[in-house]
């Protein structure tokens, strides 16, 4: 991630949420907006303290205006933090109350990931994203398949299905695009 591109990080994820909301307006004025999950633009925000920068994503970027956002940083989790997994259903049921998400050791992580999944979608209206390239299998960003107690499952992420439900053209690192 180049040093203007972090720093809008750090703006949107910072302590003065007014400002993050600011920041995402400034980026609705420039117009053909995509938000990025940060951790593919290289942001060291994943669970395990690293991140997965992808070289296919800033290959799909060009001339257009980036909303770097990791939900799980915006709900306040920090890094390291203990991996997230669904109990029950996805990120849709979550938002619907109908599933479960814990953390390694066992603890609800539901409430967190909502948080985090409304706080990011908010600064994404704000900047009036049209579309959004998200981190596989994430329980927040992942688009088609997320990680259950049995494995990888079908379902989405909670951020995922905000922007989903938002009528956003979500695809993510692998070229895989979700449709309705
Ligand atoms: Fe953050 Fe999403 Fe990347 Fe997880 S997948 S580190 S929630 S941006």
């Amino acid at each position: 991630m180049n040093r203007e591109l972090h720093a809008l990080y750090e703006r949107l994820h910072g302590a003065d949420r007014e400002d993050a909301r600011r920041a995402a307006r400034e980026l609705n004025s420039r117009g053909d907006v995509v938000a990025v999950s940060a951790c593919l633009l290289g942001e060291r925000v994943r669970y395990d303290g690293a991140d997965k920068l992808d070289p296919r994503v800033p290959a799909r970027l060009g001339g257009r205006t980036v909303l770097p956002i990791c939900p799980e940083m915006l709900a306040g989790l920090g890094t390291p933090r203990p991996a997230i997994h669904f109990a029950h259903g996805d990120g849709d049921a979550l938002l619907e109350g109908a599933g479960a998400a814990i953390d390694e050791h066992g603890r609800d992580a539901g409430p967190a990931l909502r948080l985090g999944a409304e706080r990011a979608a908010e600064l994404v209206g704000l900047a009036g994203a049209r579309g959004a390239i998200l981190k596989a299998r994430s329980p927040s960003c992942g688009l088609l398949q997320v990680h259950t107690g049995a494995g990888l499952s079908p379902g989405r992420g909670c951020f995922a299905a905000l922007l989903v439900r938002a009528g956003l053209d979500c695809d993510d690192e692998e070229g895989a695009k979700y449709t309705r």
